[in-house]
């Protein structure tokens, strides 16, 4: 789904998705946007900010009550995302106008092979996973300890959703760099153990002795039970 009240851009979005094989809706509007959005359940949405109706951060908030679309947000001015992301409306990605039409195919294409727990077509995993006082909601992409929401950055949901998706699953750094970030990413693996170390943190895994992320040793990480 195009939401762009820039038509020629909306166009021209849309011609290049078609191509890559997607069926493209366009909305012109914010308001129309989310009514649209509820009946055609879009799996992407690339959403200007600045539309009349509604604006993009308030068809984003909108969006994500009903859902779980990969968002790309088009802004005016670079310095625009550091706002957006402070306000963690919940996009997935941003692209400051202008840009390459080709480059916004490869992000999304790179989006797509991320794992999407809780899309609208796999009903199972997107089911609230419970781990002792620890509840995972894959579809609000929300964690709880012990009734308190965690504030999780977009890669550590990411890593805790897979891990909790097969808890009895002992998954190898590669293996998480696969369905984490994407499998022709290049870098230093243990980067998965330094986003884990600051998962471990946020769910208190120092002060009160529980772990819900276990080391598997010479293989990587399982999901525990919290004990
Ligand atoms: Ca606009």
């Amino acid at each position: 789904m195009v939401v762009e009240d820039e038509t020629s851009l909306a166009t021209l979005l849309g011609n290049y998705l078609e191509r890559d094989g997607f069926d493209v809706t366009v909305a012109n509007d914010g308001l129309k946007a989310v009514e649209i959005a509820r009946v055609v359940d879009p799996d992407i949405v690339i959403l200007d900010l600045g539309l009349p109706g509604l604006d993009g951060i308030e068809v984003c908030r909108q969006l994500r009550t009903f859902s779980n679309a990969y968002v790309v947000m088009l802004t005016a001015r670079s310095d625009e995302i550091d706002t957006l992301i402070g306000l963690s409306v919940g996009a997935d990605d941003y692209m400051t106008k202008p840009f390459s039409p080709r480059e916004l195919m490869a992000r999304i294409q790179v989006m797509l092979r991320r794992p999407r727990n809780g899309a609208p077509n796999t009903i199972d995993t997107a089911q609230a996973r419970t781990f002792g006082p620890l509840t995972i909601d894959p579809l609000g992409r929300d964690v709880w300890l012990a009734g308190e929401a965690v504030p999780l950055t977009r890669t550590e949901f990411d890593l805790l959703a897979v891990l909790s998706e097969r808890p009895s699953m002992a998954f190898s750094r590669q293996q998480l760099i696969e369905a984490v970030w994407d499998s022709n990413w290049v870098g230093d693996p243990h980067l998965v153990d330094v986003h884990i170390g600051h998962l471990r943190r946020k769910l208190g895994s120092d002060a009160d002795h529980t772990e819900f992320i276990r080391t598997v040793r010479g293989v990587g990480y399982r999901m525990g039970t919290g004990e």
